[in-house]
């Protein structure tokens, strides 16, 4: 190969992967042969580029999932949002999570089915049941369980800390 005056080594002891461009100045994929702005050619050839990324990927284990088409090594962090304490900071109220909601639909199935054309009988009963699931669910949801998430002293205002 010829010789060049462009660089045939790579310094694997740079982490980056992100490299300024000498002509403009801008960030570009260090181990691509050209400048992503300005086309300026950084390594002699695309294969030589290769090379060097695949020495500089190889120089330390934590680089193994890096590309050449990248400017930072990508990375998977789990971004937790703790939601309530989030809506807490905000002052909006965010009600309690509930399993009555659940049986407040059964009822509402039950009273449903009791609108299709059966025999009397058969939709009396069904819209009894429905009626009685549905208003367990609401007096548990509603009078009981709300009251004992938010007991009588503190529902009187949002408390903004
Ligand atoms: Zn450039």
């Amino acid at each position: 190969m010829a010789a060049s005056k462009q660089p045939r080594y790579v310094d694997t002891s740079n982490p980056s992967l992100a490299v300024e461009c000498p002509r403009c100045g801008l960030l570009t994929p260090r181990f691509l042969d050209l400048c992503r702005n300005c086309g300026y050619k950084l390594w002699p050839s695309s294969y030589v580029a290769s090379a060097a990324f695949k020495a500089w990927r190889d120089a330390d284990p934590a680089r193994a999932a890096a590309s050449r088409y990248d400017m930072d090594i990508p990375r998977h962090e789990e971004l937790v949002i703790d939601y309530d304490a989030k809506a807490h900071q905000l002052g909006i109220h965010m009600p309690p999570p509930s399993n009555w909601p659940f049986v407040i639909c059964a009822g509402a199935l039950f009273l449903s089915l009791a609108a299709i054309p059966f025999s009397a009988a058969v939709r009396i009963t069904l819209a009894v049941i429905g009626g009685v699931i549905f208003l367990v669910g609401v007096v548990g949801w509603v009078l009981v369980e709300d009251v004992k998430m938010f007991p009588a002293d503190e529902t009187g205002g949002e408390v903004h800390s």
